[in-house]
């Protein structure tokens, strides 16, 4: 289990402070510097952060139904930061609602700061959706660098290839392989057009119990296909990457806004720009390993310890390539990733 994962004592240890914490909120007539009323405010309420503003969020009521609707809060101060998808506890006022509590979140997506020192920028999210597509071109080494980066963050990845329309157009065969490829190591792979509705069905299925993100590189369908789920959405479908690739000086973080949006079949979907492509940074050569899910039958099988996995002889990793356990595609881009951090350090 992940190492961020909270045991029972941690968690128990964590409610017992957000319940001191209620208390004190009750007791407390000044919020933010703005006097708030704790006469006046309402009774406690169930809803979940759709937007983080800085010191308010907005928050929606319920979960669904005609009752749902939005209400800017302000957060008490000495409540954690609050991101995108965190349950919460808020107290309707006349004017701003508070939020007095925050839930346990289930898993937290992390992402280094402008001092690299990791951060939650979402949270309770189910599944990372994976995007690629025929074009632009898909790279198996890409989708195993958000795999890993998936499994790191101990979300369940799936993988959508998009404009499978297309694949009459001369893309069959890589394409192909890829879907093959990831669905022998037992992922999940939906093929569906934006463009022209394929396989939408299916995917609906799948995400209308969860929370969802959609990552991959820009150009891959993945604000069309937000769309699609939900026409409210109405995301700029080409705008964002342009933007970014004018406006956006290497190093700096952009904002990151994120969204969570309601899908029109059931299910949630959160969306950031600064989420998009989180898979590409801070993954250690630990993590690296960890996220080949397909090699764990084969760690700590080989002869040696220490073993880089390039040695014929000793190492169980070739035997399973060789044996047609592991594609050997999976073992060079381990080998790919693996050296490319090297490089970066
Ligand atoms: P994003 O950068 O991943 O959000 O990608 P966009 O949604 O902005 O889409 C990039 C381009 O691909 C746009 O020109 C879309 O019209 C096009 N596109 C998206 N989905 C499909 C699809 O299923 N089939 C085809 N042929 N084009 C698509
Ligand atoms: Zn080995």
């Amino acid at each position: 289990m992940s190492k961020r994962k909270l045991s029972n004592r941690q968690k128990e240890r964590i409610q017992a402070v957000q319940e001191k914490r209620r208390t004190r909120a009750a007791q407390s007539n000044s919020e933010n510097g703005e006097s708030i009323d704790i006469e006046q405010l309402g009774p406690e309420l169930k809803g979940t952060v759709i937007t983080n503003f800085g010191t308010q969020v907005e928050v929606q009521t319920a979960d669904s139904g005609a009752e749902q609707r939005l209400v800017r809060c302000h957060i008490r101060a000495n409540l954690d930061s609050l991101v995108t998808g965190d349950n919460v506890i808020w107290r309707p006022s006349p004017t701003l609602g508070v939020v007095v509590a925050r839930e346990h979140r289930h898993s937290e997506l992390m992402r280094p700061d402008i001092y690299g020192k990791l951060r939650p920028i979402a949270a309770n999210i189910d599944t990372i959706a994976i995007v690629f597509s025929p074009r632009p071109e898909a790279f198996s080494n890409l989708i195993d660098r958000y795999l890993i980066a998936a499994e790191a963050q101990k979300i369940q990845p799936i993988l959508i290839v998009n404009k499978i329309d297309m694949l009459d157009q001369g893309h069959h065969s890589k394409v192909s392989q890829l879907i093959n490829d990831y669905q022998f190591i037992g992922y999940n792979v939906f093929q569906v057009s934006a463009k022209t509705g394929h396989g939408i069905d299916q995917l609906q299925a799948y995400l209308a119990e969860k929370t969802a993100i959609f990552v991959g590189q820009s150009g891959v369908g993945k604000s069309s296909l937000t769309n699609l789920l939900q026409p409210e959405a109405n995301m700029a479908v080409g705008a964002l990457s342009e933007r970014k690739a004018k406006g956006r000086a290497k190093g700096t973080h952009t904002t990151t806004i994120s969204k969570l949006f309601h899908l029109s079949a059931g299910g949630k979907l959160i969306d950031s720009p600064g989420i998009r492509e989180f898979g590409l940074t801070h993954l250690s050569a630990e993590e690296v390993i960890d996220g080949f899910i397909d090699f764990h039958p084969y760690l700590g099988q080989c002869k040696f310890r220490d073993c880089g996995h390039d040695n014929e002889q000793h190492c169980a990793l070739i035997k399973a390539v060789r044996d047609k356990k592991v594609l050997a595609s999976r073992l060079n881009n381990y080998h790919q990733i693996i050296n490319s951090l090297d490089d970066n350090q």
